[in-house]
């Protein structure tokens, strides 16, 4: 008898975990029909290839299931090429957004997939299993399967049909996951981690097209809000949790159906908190807002993306910059916490474009992150961008996209659409940004502000407390670092996800500004005077410093002075922005009248290398006061030390080593 079971697998990331909502529902329609599957969460296993191959050792499946988004792409890849190891003759299946948005080449060639579904599995997948049951390759018919010709090797897209919400009462299948796993260790951007919260959907798709996106099912069905209302009560009383997240790309098209939302909620006999995000265009007013905070939603996150009418049109966000203030003027008026996110670099974005965007954020006090625009296949700035010869190669494109600004070598990653050189959009763009992270960072300094560090055998610990700077709240941070390379890992929180869990403002964790570092104020001060001296600035600093310092202007810094980077090792990086990173032999000669460091050893290392080569080193500043570096460097992990001597004597890290030791046993 031939196989009937899938092996479904899901594409979670370990130690951040996205809740997989759209898997949750396929294995529900696969339940109800009666179609067995086993489940690999990667979430949850210890080594995903091992209990892969375990599961195909072990069975036999009719075929390998997996689905996401096309950043997973390399994933499906690997799933892929081991499962077809494994098991050459079990045919591969992907779903998600990917089939929709990546092109034939990339699901047939690159991934190399035997069948894909488009849209709502629910609707294709049972049929698509009976005709693999019996047998069939020719899915010819079969709606939302994409498949290639035997005969001819051409692909066929068959169209998929939607969903009908209204017949379909199903509940996503979260038995099948570890759901207080999902609960504890889930969070949100602009919303932070430690919510607890379970994930429900008002509805699928999207009312929007936006150019720069690629809604996962096409236009918005909403569910009816009886049916919804039921699903709610159904979690609240099976499941642990705390807060409820809308997880769906819109809440409503309307304040009016958000009203009915929130009448239909308020009535329930137990309720929880509630986040959403919500379209601009839906129209919010106050009155709204306050009835969604009256039936108990926290916070609302809305995509402003600019705050230029021009780049709105172009995007076609269907909202003026008018409506995205009105919009968070609301928002304050009704007590209701916001956030956005906004895009730098869209198609035709001129720089006065860009400093409206900025302008509007900081006038507004918008919390907001920022995002380097990427064209994403099934796009329509990628059909553009393609269009106009701006991505040459497809797969290299899709191999590098970037979308933080700071991240390395994003100068070389970008597909420049502005009407700006990109030259002068990194001159421009980083700037902007930077004007608006420091305002934040400025602005919400978490108050009384105490920093306790301490090192085991190879990590360092460190913990942040104070209180919130907007509603006064207790806060605290906890994480590890890499030896003393802790102050960028600050910067990161502050512009990424770390927000007070109350009011839900951006914490900054000012160090400087920590009981435990009293000089630290007046120390920043003398450094932005010494830097003022120099015109060539070396900065030395690990990735996560580096990263800190460009994006929040915290010495006062003139960025032209920065003459080129260092970052204490040998990193496959050419630039960050248009500086250059220099690697540790192109130091000496590099022509730097100042290094700005931001180790504890006081620049020892750098001053070693100049030593060697019997030139003389240039003034060094330190970014930390004495004192601190001191109380670090003390306490920095066994292992940081024992590297750094290694480095010392030998040139190189006890890492390489062991690599190159590796490398010579496996040959
Ligand atoms: S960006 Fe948001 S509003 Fe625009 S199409 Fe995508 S999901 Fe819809």
């Amino acid at each position: 008898m031939g196989a009937s079971k899938l092996l479904i697998v899901n594409p979670s990331c370990p130690g951040w975990p996205e809740w997989p909502v759209g898997m949750a529902y396929v294995l529900a329609c696969l339940e109800q029909r009666g179609i067995p599957f086993d489940l690999i969460d990667l979430a949850r296993v210890e080594n995903w290839e091992k209990s892969l191959a375990a599961a195909l050792d072990s069975d036999r499946y009719l075929a390998v299931a997996s689905g996401g988004l096309i950043g997973d792409y390399r994933f499906f890849r690997r799933l892929r090429e081991l499962a077809g190891k494994k098991s050459p003759d079990t045919p591969f299946v992907l779903g998600g957004n990917i089939t929709k948005d990546g092109n034939d080449r990339l699901l047939f060639d690159i991934i190399g997939v035997d069948y894909a579904i488009l849209g709502e599995a629910e609707t294709s997948l049972p049929a698509f299993v009976e005709g693999l049951r019996a047998g069939r390759e020719d899915f010819h018919g079969y709606d939302g399967v994409i498949f290639r010709e035997k005969a001819t090797g051409q692909v066929v897209r068959n169209k998929f049909k939607r969903l009908d919400l209204k017949r379909h009462k199903v509940r996503p299948a979260w038995h099948h996951f570890d759901c207080d796993y999902f609960i504890t260790m889930s969070s949100f951007p602009f919303m932070g981690g430690g919510l607890r919260s379970m994930p429900v959907l008002s509805g699928r798709g999207c009312v929007g097209k936006c150019g720069f996106c690629s809604p996962s099912i096409g236009g918005f069905r909403k569910r009816e809000i009886a049916d919804l209302i039921d699903e709610i009560r159904f979690l609240i009383r099976e499941y642990d949790f705390d807060k409820l997240c809308f997880l769906n790309e819109m809440f409503y098209p309307t304040a009016r159906e958000v009203r009915e939302f929130c009448a239909a909620y308020a009535a329930l006999e137990t309720r929880k908190p509630w986040f959403v995000q919500v379209r601009i265009d839906a129209g919010l007013d106050a009155e709204t807002l306050v009835m969604m905070k009256e039936a108990g939603c926290i916070a609302v996150s809305a995509g402003i993306e600019s705050g230029s009418d021009d780049v709105l049109a172009a995007m076609n966000k269907k909202t003026t910059a008018e409506q995205i203030r009105t919009f968070f003027r609301n928002c304050k008026a009704a007590g209701m916490p916001s956030n956005g996110t906004f895009i730098i670099g869209y198609d035709g974005e001129t720089a006065e474009d860009l400093r409206k965007t900025i302008d509007l954020l900081i006038e507004e006090d918008i919390s907001s992150g920022d995002a380097l625009l990427v064209a994403y296949q099934g796009t329509k700035v990628y059909r553009k961008a393609l269009g106009a010869g701006l991505i040459e190669d497809e797969d290299k494109h899709l191999d590098d996209f970037c979308c933080d600004i700071f991240a390395p070598d994003a100068y070389s990653r970008f597909c420049n659409m502005t009407a700006m050189s990109t030259d002068e959009f990194f001159d421009l763009a980083p700037k902007e940004v930077r004007r608006y992270n420091t305002y934040v960072f400025d602005k919400y300094k978490v108050r009384d502000l105490s920093l306790t560090i301490d090192g085991n055998w190879r990590w360092t610990s460190v913990l942040l407390e104070g209180k919130c700077r907007e509603c006064g709240a207790p806060v605290r941070e906890r994480f590890l670092a890499y030896g003393a390379e802790f102050l960028g890992l600050l910067g990161i929180g502050m512009s990424r996800n770390t927000f007070c869990g109350h009011c839900f403002k951006p914490l900054a964790f000012d160090i400087f500004e920590a009981g435990e570092m009293p000089e630290g104020r007046a120390h920043v001060r003398e450094v932005s005077k010494a830097l003022a001296r120099y015109r060539r600035i070396l900065v030395c600093a690990p990735t996560n410093d580096v990263n800190f310092l460009l994006r929040i202007n915290f010495l006062s810094l003139d960025y032209e002075l920065i003459h080129g980077i260092y970052l204490y090792r040998d990193e496959p990086v050419g630039r960050y922005l248009k500086y250059p990173v220099l690697k540790e032999g192109e130091i000496v000669g590099s022509g730097a009248d100042c290094l700005l460091c931001f180790d504890v050893d006081a620049g020892a290392s750098v001053r070693r290398l100049y030593a060697r080569l019997g030139r003389e080193c240039p003034p060094v500043v330190h970014a930390h006061p004495e004192a601190f570096r001191r109380s670090v460097a003390a306490k920095v992990p066994h292992a940081y030390r024992i590297n750094q001597v290694f480095k010392r004597l030998f040139g190189v890290s006890v890492r390489t080593v062991l690599d190159r030791a590796r490398a010579l046993v496996g040959r």
